[in-house]
């Protein structure tokens, strides 16, 4: 009965580092997903005032704009 009973406990202990690791993993992860909604930043359109995401917008001279049409407006007025 000795064999059986060490065998429970490996298993219980193979299931708690399981459950750990799993754990560990998910809370990265959420943190990791945070990081990148913080790392996107929304931009104005100097033009029109629409708001948009930084990657999309057309950056002249620290100001944005939201198409390169408005850029060109903008600097025409
Ligand atoms: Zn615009």
């Amino acid at each position: 009965m000795g064999i059986f009973r060490l065998l429970t406990i490996l298993l219980i202990i193979w299931l708690v580092y399981a459950l750990y690791k799993r754990y560990i993993k998910n809370k990265s992860q959420t943190r990791s997903s945070k990081k990148a909604k913080n790392l996107e930043k929304v931009v104005k359109c100097e033009y029109c005032a629409m708001h948009i995401p930084e990657h999309e917008a057309i950056v002249d001279k620290g100001r944005y704009y939201c198409t390169e049409e408005h850029k060109r407006i903008s600097k025409n007025k």
